[in-house]
């Protein structure tokens, strides 16, 4: 598992990097108002918070037992779709709570799922592997891995399906992400060329 600080900075500033370029722009051109900035803290709050929610059975481990085991709570493996489903309640209580708005719940639930799904593909870059599926599939799944895989040991179209699938998953948790944030209004524009 990457450090704690890691997974917080990496989401912040790599998946959100719209978010930082936005508030620079808008910093540069004074455009940056309370209201802006609470919805900003807000983002960082909720996204800072689900992406280390993977790991949270170790700070209760910590304390009660003394080790950092930080996979499961009970039976029920803690990086996990299934167990994602908890960012995506607390983003939504969150963003029901901070604007009474049934569709803004939603997007700060798509933020909070995608905070929490770019943790589980760092942890699989780095130790290799998520139990994604549980209770579908139990073992644990390796997209970057699958990412790594030559045509030559399985074949071109299995290579072919490896390749999209991979590239796939990383997308949409990107995808999202932007998404949600272009909905708080954090985006690039597109500009036609003259
Ligand atoms: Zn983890």
């Amino acid at each position: 598992m990457p450090y704690p600080v890691v997974h917080v900075l990496f989401f912040l500033f790599c998946v959100c990097a719209v978010a930082v370029y936005a508030t620079k722009k808008a910093l540069y051109r004074k455009e940056l108002s309370f209201r802006n900035s609470r919805t900003l803290l807000l983002l960082m709050f909720v996204g800072g918070l689900c992406t280390l929610l993977p790991d949270i059975p170790a700070v209760y481990n910590l304390l009660v037992n003394g080790t950092i085991e930080h996979c499961w709570i009970g039976p029920i493996p803690t990086h996990s779709f299934l167990f994602s489903s908890t960012a995506i309640l607390f983003g939504g209580v969150v963003g029901y709570a901070a604007y009474r708005e049934f569709n803004k719940a939603v997007y700060m639930a798509i933020f909070a799922e995608s905070a929490f799904l770019t943790h589980l593909l760092l942890d699989d870059m780095a130790k290799g592997g998520c139990s994604y599926l549980y209770p579908l599939y139990n073992k644990p799944i390796r997209v970057f891995l699958i990412m790594d895989t030559g045509f030559a040991e399985v074949g071109l179209f299995k290579y072919l399906i490896f390749s999209f699938v991979s590239v796939f998953c990383v997308f949409i948790v990107i995808l999202m992400a932007l998404f949600a944030l272009s909905q708080f209004g954090f985006e690039f524009s597109y500009r036609a060329e003259k």
